[in-house]
């Protein structure tokens, strides 16, 4: 089964709180690291980015849950690729803190200081969240780990 990365925007239905986001990265750290499913996911202006990595099929399913959830919606791939090593390796999901989105960085990958990943290119989503990922500490203990193969150098 080839290991793929999908990326994706979407628009949450109302803002939600801190309790709120971490409760959605509880339930996708414990779902995730089930099927082997990495990734990243960011959160600010009430809009989504998330990368899912993993065997194609653990990554479909699980976007087709993702997609039917009423806390969010207009839903939009940026990019599904086939991939050779994971940018989250051991991260069953890595929150992205709004602090990281400074105003200079997200100029960098958009075309405004703001974080509006719906109107972000593919190419754009790709770098900003692979720069991420090579500035990643190691997961915490607290988070359920993921068995995945080492990434390369
Ligand atoms: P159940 O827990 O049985 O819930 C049934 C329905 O209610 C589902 O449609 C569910 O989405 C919805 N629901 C659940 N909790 C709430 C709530 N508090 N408020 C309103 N509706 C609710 N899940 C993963 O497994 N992996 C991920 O990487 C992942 N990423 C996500 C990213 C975002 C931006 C969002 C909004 C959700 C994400 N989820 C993720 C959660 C996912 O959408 C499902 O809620 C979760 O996987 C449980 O699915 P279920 O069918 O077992 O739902």
């Amino acid at each position: 089964m080839p290991l793929c990365r999908l990326i994706y925007a979407s628009r949450s239905n109302d803002i939600l709180r801190n309790d709120e986001i971490d409760a959605i990265l509880a339930v996708s750290r414990t779902n995730n690291a089930r099927v082997g499913v990495t990734g990243a996911l960011m959160y600010g202006s009430r809009e989504f980015l998330q990368c899912l990595e993993g065997a194609r099929e653990a990554i479909n399913s699980t976007y087709n849950r993702i997609v039917k959830d009423p806390r969010h919606s207009e839903l939009t791939i940026l990019d599904f690729v086939e991939i050779d090593r994971r940018w989250f390796a051991g991260w069953g999901m890595h929150h992205v803190p709004p602090l990281w989105s400074s105003r200079q960085m997200l100029l960098r990958y958009g075309e405004r200081e703001t974080f509006n990943p719906l109107k972000m290119s593919a190419a754009s989503a790709r770098a900003l969240l692979g720069d991420l990922a090579v500035d990643l500490a190691p997961p915490r203990d607290d988070e359920p780990r993921v068995p995945t193969k080492p990434m390369r150098a």
